[in-house]
């Protein structure tokens, strides 16, 4: 049977949430040889502007631009992603396909309700995953249990003080091509009230230089944990 198996998984409410909060630490990661899968949990239906089919192709073009193994959608309802028994199953389904390393998720807080509740949702699917009575199938044959022991949640749009953060400085150029890949989202390129693509992308780089800033660097991604952070030794730090 086709493998999935990649080392990192990130989950996304929306199709551009990774790209917006998190593709500078994909990319370093594809960079160093790692496999990496996105999986947005609805098509982005209920944004202003532009269309399911036009969001799906966009989130396929941004994948490309990140080098990204697979990605897909799984068709939950945009606005009302809930913690219930039947997304459970259908994240439980993804993370036994792909058998991450590493786990990436929404925010555990945020302006969008959704984020936090995929949060919530992957954290717990993530557990429920490992445990072996708990029975799914891929294409009609079982699939075996599967925990990450990593869930590493991304900051977004609301600020959050992170665990760790990441230097993405020299990755910055490829996270906003990335970004621009969701162009029907942004109607005026050239606006710069928040809403617009350009205020946005000032956004992310104030927020990603704040965080750069704690470690002397141009930009980071900030990252929360759900348990401590082990380190080997005092030299593993930057
Ligand atoms: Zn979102």
């Amino acid at each position: 049977m086709k493998s999935y198996k990649v080392d990192i998984l990130a989950f996304g409410a929306h199709p551009d949430d990774v790209e917006c909060a998190i593709s500078g630490a994909i990319v370093k990661h594809i960079a160093m040889g790692k496999k990496v899968a996105i999986v947005d949990l609805t098509v982005g239906e209920m944004g202003t502007y532009g269309s399911a089919e036009m969001r799906i192709q966009e989130a396929t073009k941004a994948a490309e631009i990140l080098g990204i193994s697979h990605r897909e959608q799984l068709g939950l309802k945009d606005g009302a992603i809930k913690n219930d028994e039947s997304s459970r199953i259908k994240i439980i389904e993804s993370i036994r396909k792909y058998q991450p390393e590493i786990i990436l998720s929404n925010a555990i807080h945020d302006r969008h309700p959704d984020h936090a509740n995929t949060a919530k949702l992957v954290n717990d699917a993530n557990f429920l995953s490992g445990l072996k009575n708990i029975k799914t199938s891929l294409h009609g044959k079982p699939q075996n249990k599967w925990r990450s022991e990593f869930v590493y949640n991304y900051v977004q749009d609301f600020f959050i003080e992170p665990d760790f953060v990441i230097d993405i400085t020299d990755v910055m150029a490829r996270k906003i091509e990335s970004i621009l890949a969701y162009k029907s989202q942004f109607k005026d390129p050239n606006n710069t009230n928040p809403n617009s693509i350009s205020g946005l992308i000032d956004q992310i780089k104030s927020t990603n230089s704040i965080y750069g800033r704690q470690i002397n660097t141009k930009f980071a991604e900030g990252f929360t944990v759900n348990k401590y952070i082990g380190v080997r030794d005092f030299f593993q730090l930057d």
